[in-house]
């Protein structure tokens, strides 16, 4: 049974391993020359730049999803990096109890618990039953729901899914919690203030933090060392030694359908690649709107093209510089009040900055150096998109002034540092978008709206066409990495079971 695969994101070459196991015969077809899609990095001067991959949800036995990346990856040849304190964040209007202005958002949970309740006493009530959330989460036992396909399930085992109840109602009950209604029963200014900035001034849903929290203080959520290409470098490796066949430099345009069946696939360059399957893990807009003409659409489908169920996530305007200096004493995520506000080309207001330094990794600058990088997560990333597109001069020098501007900004809070640069690049939401095809440059797929364990509206079947399925990081809102191989492994095993193989997890 032939499968084209579009796409070879981590979703893409997840699917690929999967069916290689279960006897199908892949191919990935990719039109960048390299694999990774967002969950990359490139190398400028001798520094490496990282892009997708701060921290792995499923870094260590603690979380469910180690499970599945050991299926696929040699977990113990990996060394992770757990940081002691997730995100400091500096608030500009107050003072903790010692005059401090940086607020540690430490990730182990006892340890965040105290430092809360020393510089808060009075929101004790409140900080604990914070604390009692994220241990509620740590408590329930989720590995079997992760390896299941419900819709695949004979009734009787879907009956075993009412031991879950409890942990379903514990979510419906603090989904709406957000960081600002949280700041809002907070009294000490200066916790309220930090509470206020959990997502650079926006107002979210608060399990966005506290979920990966809870996994992070059980060591679930590390950093790889070698990053997104050491990581995704071993699943390519994985997926070959499976017998796959990766073909990069391959745009593909269309997806060919016969009698409402897919039945392979168009390349950009002409040449015609039949299958008996064809998989999208590539953006959903382009896949539905572009390489299938619309054609397969329903209510649904038209409310999410037009963002009416779900927002795009943001994109980035990232500056890395490679820096001749080891920041030892800074923490390794860091984010900032502005003396000034910044206005963005696109005409984003920013009021803080955002900074990684990337100094726990070694294998990202030669010795004694590091490589950093300043994020700016804009809505607005058709400006640049659009911009490159139709007056690319303008494009680039919009892009080197606002570049230039962040650097003065950095150089202002780090002191030193503009003797220190070696190396600069700049990557814009267009650069994200060329490179991987997202619509609007997202990061991340869709936003994760209030009501965040809503079922997901976007289907990995679409209504009236067979023998296609779509996957990866659109499928659930918040994407990352562990949407993309959970929605890849979901769907081997729903192509499994339509073709009778017993779904089975193979060595290669
Ligand atoms: C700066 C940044 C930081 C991030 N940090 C984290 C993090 O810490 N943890 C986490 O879990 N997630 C993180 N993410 C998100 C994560 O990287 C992505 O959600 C994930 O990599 C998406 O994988 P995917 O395979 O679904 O899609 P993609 O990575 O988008 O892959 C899609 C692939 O399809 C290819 N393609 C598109 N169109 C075509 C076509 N027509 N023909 C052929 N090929 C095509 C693209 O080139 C691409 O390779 C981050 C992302 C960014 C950008």
């Amino acid at each position: 049974m032939k499968v084209n695969i579009i796409g070879a994101g981590v979703a893409g070459l997840s699917v690929g391993c999967y069916l290689q196991m279960n006897g199908f015969e892949t191919t990935i077809f990719e039109k960048h020359d390299t694999c990774g899609g967002l969950c990359t990095s490139w190398q400028r001067n001798g520094f490496t730049f990282e892009s997708g991959l701060q921290w792995l949800l499923g870094s260590g036995k603690s979380n469910p999803f180690f499970q599945l990346w050991s299926e696929l990856i040699n977990m113990d040849s990996v060394r992770f990096v757990h940081h002691e304190i997730r995100m400091e964040i500096e608030v500009k209007s107050s003072r903790d109890i010692h005059g401090g202005n940086v607020f540690h958002l430490y990730t182990n949970l006892a340890r965040l618990e105290n430092y809360m309740i020393t510089i808060a006493p009075e929101d004790e009530i409140q900080i604990r039953k914070l604390i009692r959330v994220m241990r509620k989460i740590q408590s329930y036992e989720i590995p079997p729901m992760i390896k299941t396909v419900p819709g695949l399930l004979p009734w009787y085992k879907k009956m075993g899914y009412i031991r879950y109840l409890p942990l379903l109602m514990f979510l419906n009950r603090i989904k709406h919690e957000t960081n600002f209604t949280f700041a809002g029963k907070l009294k000490n200014p200066f916790l309220k203030e930090a509470f206020k900035l959990l997502f650079d001034g926006d107002d979210l849903p608060l399990l966005i933090i506290t979920m990966p929290l809870a996994f992070s203080d059980l060591k679930g959520t590390g950093y790889p060392i070698g990053g997104s290409a050491g990581f995704v470098g071993q699943l390519e490796q994985k997926y070959l030694a499976l017998g796959g066949t990766a073909r990069y430099r391959c745009d593909v345009d269309k997806i060919v359908v016969v009698n409402d069946r897919a039945t392979g696939i168009k390349l950009k360059s002409g040449e015609n690649i039949p299958a008996d399957i064809t998989i999208s893990a590539a953006d959903w807009h382009s896949t539905l709107f572009s390489a299938l003409d619309g054609n397969y659409v329903n209510k649904t489908i038209l409310q999410l093209k037009e963002q009416q169920i779900l927002k795009v996530y943001y994109s980035v305007f990232m500056v890395s510089l490679g820096v001749n200096a080891t920041f030892s004493d800074q923490p390794h995520f860091q984010r900032f009040p502005l003396d000034q506000p910044l206005v963005s080309p696109d005409e984003t207001r920013y009021e803080r900055m955002e900074a990684h330094i990337n100094n726990y990794d070694p294998t990202l600058a030669p010795d004694g150096k590091t490589a950093i990088s300043f994020s700016f997560y804009t809505k607005n990333a058709a400006f640049w998109i659009n911009l490159r597109r139709t007056d690319y001069a303008a494009y680039h020098k919009n892009k080197e002034r606002f570049a230039q501007i962040i650097i003065d900004c950095a150089c202002q809070r780090f002191k030193g540092l503009k003797e220190q640069i070696e190396v600069v690049d700049v990557a814009t939401p267009a650069t994200f978008h060329r490179y991987t095809g997202n619509r609007n440059g997202s990061v991340q797929g869709w936003l994760p709206g209030k009501n965040i364990i809503a079922q997901s509206p976007v289907k990995s079947e679409l209504p009236g066409l067979k023998g296609f399925y779509f996957i990866g990081h659109w499928t659930i809102p918040g994407g990352g990495l562990p949407v993309a191989i959970k929605s890849a492994r979901d769907t081997a095993q729903v192509i499994c079971n339509r073709y009778k193989v017993p779904f089975k997890i193979t060595a290669d």
